[in-house]
């Protein structure tokens, strides 16, 4: 059986409402601490003259990562009942919205953490829009702190019920909503003993329902081309499986090029070999004949191809200072492809406060709104779908710098006069 690569989650939620000090009890409970960690936390804490507290294991997680000790440095990995899990970390709003919507962070699931005795603030509502708006699939709620509540049914059943009416409200389909103490380990990797009364999962087994990557396996294969390896006289392609497998003998289309091969070695390179790669593993491919597709391409299999537009309707979530007006150029990042794209209409914006769409000139700072983007030439995509990475664009300006996230949604009618060039 082939292993299935880690599924990545985010932990969001108002400041001081929990998210580090849950990340220090997580890697904990399920057995995922470097030998020696737990010791350091309690012996920081106990030179404070704290109990034991959980969140300066993100501290000192921080700190490794600050000098570049941790080599990825926003992915913490656990591992419960033999699978892996990676926490997408993103200190910061800022950098958390970012991360989130370049898809840095293509999470699988999310937490929302949500403090019992404050209940829903600003940054709960402001994360759960964005959960919804970019498509996180599964969102479980950590209804964190109850010990403050004395474990009480009622005073939990309360908190509960607003933080339900609020993501109600946004439609945002909750998988689970656990009541919890992350400084006191209930609930999270074992069931509390404090709250007998509660007959719904603990987060780790609410985590543990989220689909692994590998059940995208099963849908039509792609895989953007990373890079084009050469060994002597052999090349492999190398990239990411996002969703469907491949095997060896498979024919796939060369997307660019239009061109069919057939797949005749798979992982020859310094990896071990393989008969098939799935949804979720990074691999190589041996091609024949032995075509060259260029970084960027899409290798898909021929019967359910990606579509091919020059204009496609995109939902922007804007992130620069200044408004966006029509006619502005950027490069449109799209897996490992990059396409030179122009704004050609702005179709509506997304009032922020009640997410009611109306027409507008502009996008405002920071706004999220409909656009059609517009290439000098076919672009090959599939549209965006929550929990995958499918469609997930990024627009990156003349400097490089990441100026909006881009889902796209599909092709775009021609405006009147205008030619098709395909
Ligand atoms: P973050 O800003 O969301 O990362 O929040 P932290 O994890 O830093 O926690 C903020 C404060 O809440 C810290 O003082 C924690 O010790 C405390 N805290 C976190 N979880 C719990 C909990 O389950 N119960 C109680 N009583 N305090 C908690």
């Amino acid at each position: 059986r082939l292993r299935d690569a880690a599924t990545p989650i985010v932990i969001v939620g108002h400041v001081d409402h929990g998210k580090s000090t849950l990340i220090g009890r997580l890697l904990h409970d399920t057995g995922s601490l470097q030998d020696g960690k737990l010791a350091q936390i309690v012996e920081s804490s106990r030179k404070r003259g704290l109990a034991v507290e959980w969140s300066f294991l993100l501290d000192s997680l921080q700190i490794e990562r600050d000098q570049g000790v941790t080599v990825d440095s926003t992915r913490i990995p656990f591992r419960m009942d033999g699978r892996e899990f990676v926490i997408v970390d993103a200190p910061g709003h800022r950098q958390f919205l970012r991360n989130m919507i370049t898809g840095a962070a293509d999470a699988e699931a999310a937490v929302l953490v949500v403090d019992a005795l404050e209940g829903a603030q600003e940054q709960t509502r402001r994360h759960a829009m964005l959960l919804r708006l970019i498509g996180i699939s599964h969102v479980i709620v950590l209804m964190n702190k109850v010990d403050l509540l004395g474990y009480d049914q009622e005073k939990v059943a309360a908190a509960e019920a607003s933080v339900r009416a609020l993501l109600g409200q946004l439609e945002i389909p909750v998988d689970a909503v656990v009541p919890a103490s992350a400084r006191e380990g209930d609930n999270i990797a074992e069931r509390s003993p404090n709250m007998p009364w509660y007959r719904g999962p603990t987060l780790t087994e609410a985590l543990a329902d989220v689909p692994a990557p590998s059940s995208r396996s099963n849908l039509a294969f792609r895989m953007p081309v990373q890079d084009v390896y050469r060994f002597d006289d052999v090349r492999f392609v190398a990239g990411r499986v996002e969703r469907g497998q491949i095997k060896v003998g498979d024919t796939v289309v060369i997307g660019a090029h239009r061109t069919m091969a057939r797949v005749a070695e798979i992982g020859a390179w310094h990896a071990p070999v393989q008969a098939a790669a799935i949804a979720g593993q990074s691999t190589a491919l041996r091609l024949e004949p032995d075509v060259i597709p260029d970084r960027g391409d899409l290798l898909h299999t021929p019967d359910a191809p990606p579509l091919r537009a020059a204009r496609i309707r995109t939902r922007l979530f804007w992130l620069r200072q200044e408004p966006l007006r029509v006619g502005e150029s950027f490069t449109l990042r799209l897996a490992t492809a990059e396409h030179q794209v122009t704004v050609a209409s702005i179709d509506a914006v997304v009032d922020m406060d009640d997410l009611t769409e109306r027409p507008a000139q502009e996008v405002p700072p920071e706004g999220i709104a409909e656009i059609t983007l517009a290439a000098s030439e076919a672009i090959l995509f599939d549209p965006f779908s929550p929990g995958s990475s499918d469609g997930r664009g990024v627009l990156v300006d003349r400097l490089q710098r990441i100026v909006g996230g881009a889902p796209l949604i599909g092709p775009a009618e021609l405006a009147p006069g205008e030619r098709s060039i395909h």
